[in-house]
């Protein structure tokens, strides 16, 4: 095996007893954690080991039915979008207070449940989150309508009121992260939501959501259903009480949400789906930089760690230094992963040795473990699938320079692995991995660069590594991606809007935009009579 023996060993290694219990495992409805209708449970699955972490309530069609009734209940009758805006953004800003009193047993949560490194969720995640929600609290007193100039003798105000009950659906990769990212904008609106969570990673939404209603948010105005797609998630795209859909997952499912809503009562839809996102290495990049950049982009989609030196060193005040998300997305489980390695002809060869050395470098193991760089990837399923894709990139002739196998003998680990010579035609340069799995090719000119890169369904974001502005300016423009990076990668903040073009989704998340997906416009004309102006 070409995978660093000190990998291997982590991966092998007594997992470490995750130092949290799993208190909430029902569904929450109405303000109340419940048993299933049916009675049904699921196991959720530690990845490092394939053991049972616990067994969830699993919701299908029935619990949707009691979620949405509580929701519009709590919508159409409650005190949430009736009170003043100036305290729902109290309940909010309480919350993330109280996110951040329980960080270290939320991000343990997350990690035993998703494998992604403590470091990360501890660092990075769970400060974010609450980040996230303050960024929406401080929208709820500033959302407001306008007046607008009629032709005839009219006044007409145009109000922003809240959409109603909205249906959010998240996948397992950013639990907590997703979770924020649609509840923050819906709530700081005034909407009441129905979440369902992914099957694999339902734990910590649901310890999140007592914290909201600590916060003191009335019951109903959030529902949370664990369960699977097929049941619970296609029971709730279909739900004629939902007046909004707002999903995250695969294109596929991104299609089949979007047609469930067209066939029942048309509810908007946003989407945030996968992505095959191009990172470009021009021929003046410092190649040792741009090889640790397009690494991090990959693998764990970290911004370079020179950047966050480079910023610590400089001593820029803690709160800015925080409003980046550091996404340090291990194990390669990202939708904008720098998944296309392009690389200029003259730089090429040493890239390659470069980026083969780094992965070998990568250390795989016990997310709970410090220093541990990746972690195991979520299931069987994704593990299996990911062998699946190296092998495919083995036989359609690419050069496997690195990993291409399991790390350790169990748990779902695999080691960090790079192909070279991949040509835009395999499989391995057209679909989405989502795993450690780099693949770097060739290119000579800009103009082929940008065709090469736009030549995907995707459009999710992208990466430049250059010190020649015109270059970079001609890639950022001409790439058809919601997202491009300049001399970094996986730069968030709250307020910068997301999502993708092509397949990569509909609509966007974050910032200003996300509060229009939780909107509705209403014009309001009545006469001015005897005004001495229009
Ligand atoms: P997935 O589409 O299988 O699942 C996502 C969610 O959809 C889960 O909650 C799942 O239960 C639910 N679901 C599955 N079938 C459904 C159905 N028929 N009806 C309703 N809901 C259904 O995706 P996944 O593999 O779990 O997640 C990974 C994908 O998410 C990747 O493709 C990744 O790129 C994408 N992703 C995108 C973004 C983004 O912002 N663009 C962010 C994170 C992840």
């Amino acid at each position: 095996s070409s995978a660093p023996a000190a990998a291997a060993a982590a991966a092998t290694e007594e997992p470490i007893q995750p130092p949290v219990d799993v208190k909430y495992t029902k569904l929450l409805i109405n303000g109340n954690f419940v048993d299933a209708a049916s009675g049904r449970t699921f196991a959720t699955v530690d990845p490092r080991t394939g053991d049972v972490i616990a067994h969830v309530a699993e919701g299908d069609a029935e619990d949707i039915n009691r979620a949405v009734a509580a929701a519009r209940r709590a919508f159409d009758e409650g005190p949430w979008p009736r009170m003043t805006a100036y305290e729902r953004c109290r309940v909010l800003l309480r919350f993330a207070d109280l996110i951040e009193q329980h960080a270290e047993e939320i991000a343990a949560l997350e990690t035993w449940d998703g494998g992604k490194t403590l470091e990360q969720t501890r660092g990075m995640e769970v400060p974010m989150v609450a980040r996230y929600m303050r960024y929406y609290a401080g929208w709820a007193d500033k959302i407001h309508g306008l007046v607008v100039p009629a032709d005839g003798p009219h006044h007409v105000q145009v109000l922003h009121e809240p959409i109603g009950v909205a249906g959010q659906i998240i996948p397992w990769n950013f639990p907590l992260l997703m979770f924020a990212w649609k509840v923050g904008p819906a709530l700081a609106c005034g909407n009441a939501v129905v979440l369902k969570t992914a099957e694999q990673t339902p734990l910590s939404a649901l310890f999140v959501a007592s914290l909201l209603h600590e916060a003191g948010l009335p019951e109903g105005v959030l529902n949370v259903v664990s369960g699977f797609g097929p049941t619970a998630g296609a029971a709730l795209c279909s739900h004629m009480g939902v007046d909004k859909l707002a999903f995250t997952g695969s294109t596929g499912t991104g299609k089949i949400v979007l047609e469930l809503a067209a066939r029942s009562n048309l509810k908007p839809v946003t989407l945030e789906l996968g992505g095959k996102s191009p990172f470009i290495v021009m021929d003046d990049a410092d190649v040792d930089q741009a090889v640790e950049l397009a690494h991090r982009a990959l693998f764990f989609n970290q911004v370079c760690r020179y950047v966050h030196d480079v910023l610590r060193a400089i001593a820029l005040l803690a709160t800015s230094f925080d409003s980046f998300l550091w996404f340090v997305l291990e194990q390669g489980q990202c939708c904008c992963a720098g998944s296309r390695t392009f690389v200029h002809e003259r730089v090429y060869d040493e890239f390659v040795e470069k980026s083969k050395a780094r992965a070998l470098n990568r250390v795989v193991g016990d997310p709970f473990r410090r220093g541990v760089e990746q972690g195991p990837q979520i299931d069987g399923e994704q593990f299996k699938k990911i062998l699946r894709y190296v092998q495919s990139g083995v036989d359609s002739g690419a050069t496997l320079v690195a990993g291409g196998d399991r790390a350790g003998s169990r748990g779902f680990y695999i080691q960090p692995t790079v192909f070279a010579d991949v040509k835009d035609e395999m499989k391995i340069a057209q679909e989405e991995i989502f795993g450690p799995v780099q693949t770097i090719l060739k290119f000579s000119t800009v103009e082929e660069v940008v065709r090469r890169a736009n030549d995907s369904p995707y459009g999710l974001a992208a990466g430049v590594f250059t010190q020649r502005l015109d270059a970079a300016n001609t890639m950022a423009r001409a790439l058809r991606v919601g997202t491009v990076w300049v001399n970094t990668y996986d730069v968030f903040d709250a307020a910068v809007p997301f999502g993708g073009y092509k397949m990569s989704g509909v609509g966007r998340e974050k910032g200003v935009y996300s509060l229009r997906n939780y909107l509705q416009t209403k014009a309001v004309v009545t006469p001015i009579k005897d005004a001495a102006w229009l």
